[in-house]
């Protein structure tokens, strides 16, 4: 099974500060699908390192108030190309961004809290059929995925 994953949980250095966010979780998927990682931020033309971002009122803005919705849009799009391109119907996304947030993502206000809502490429593959999968549910994902999860893992 092709699954899309975001590119940052897999190690890649392509979040707003340059960084990764890693997670050995995904290691146990690697042994029995084909992970596609992806990052939509940077396929819509987006910079890393880069201003932090966050959804507002349906819009995208980086913290210096930029209006960044249409590159948001473009990277989701390009996402979907790649899940349609490879047959995924499964996306495993990061928590809280505003491009692959799942249920709960920053409010706007740049102040740490959350909101309830999805990221802009969440709410396109979603709107596409693929279903996507919050990063701190993936247990949940290795078993829709029929793999059995880690022994002695929490989350
Ligand atoms: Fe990770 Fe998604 Fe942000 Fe890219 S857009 S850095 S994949 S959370």
């Amino acid at each position: 099974m092709n699954i899309l994953v975001s590119a940052c949980l897999l190690g890649v250095a392509c979040r707003y500060d340059g960084k990764a966010k890693a997670d050995d979780a995904y290691l146990k998927l690697v042994e029995q699908h084909n992970l596609i990682p992806v990052c939509p931020e940077v396929y819509g033309g987006l910079p890393t390192p880069r201003e932090p971002a966050e959804m507002r009122n349906g819009r995208v803005y980086a913290r210096s108030g930029m209006d960044v919705t249409e590159a948001f849009e473009r990277g989701a799009r390009e996402t979907l190309k790649i899940a349609r391109m490879l047959g995924c119907a499964v996306a495993i996304l990061k928590d809280a961004s505003p491009s692959c947030g799942k249920g709960l993502i920053h409010n706007g206000r740049f102040d740490g809290g959350y909101a309830e809502g999805d990221g802009v490429t969440t709410q396109l593959l979603e709107s596409e059929g693929i279903r996507v999968v919050a990063a701190s549910a993936w247990q949940d994902a290795l078993r829709f995925a029929h793999v059995e999860p880690p022994e002695n893992s929490d989350q």
